[in-house]
């Protein structure tokens, strides 16, 4: 029966479910990843955002959820830029090339 609308599955996140081995990797040799705000200004001045979907802010936000993170990472062009304007002072180029080396 059709009623015109679907159901889709929860998007909930169950941080008891998630496999956090990664995030807890680079907590670990990135310490100041913790102080992360989301703030997308990373994201912004990201010249392959606009290309290929490539966000600092996402990556972090999806590595905290457990969630693949491999296709984003082959977007980045490891420019360095979204390191410059983080408020927050984190190195964002070396967190990413820590999650280049996890994945090798
Ligand atoms: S600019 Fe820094 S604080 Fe803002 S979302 Fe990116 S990594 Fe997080
Ligand atoms: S280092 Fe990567 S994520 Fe950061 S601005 Fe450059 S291309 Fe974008």
């Amino acid at each position: 029966m059709d009623f015109g609308f679907g159901l889709s599955p929860s998007s909930a996140v169950t941080l008891d479910r998630v496999d956090l081995s990664l995030y807890r990797k680079l907590e670990e040799l990135n310490p100041d990843i913790r102080t992360c705000i989301a703030c997308g200004s990373c994201s912004a001045t990201c010249m392959a955002a606009e290309y290929s979907g490539m966000s600092v802010r996402k990556l972090i936000l999806n590595i905290q959820r457990g969630a693949d993170v491999s296709k984003m990472l082959s977007c980045c062009m490891l420019c360095g830029k979204c390191t410059m304007v983080c408020p927050r002072g984190i190195n964002t180029r070396k967190v990413i090339l820590d999650c280049c080396r996890y994945f090798k």
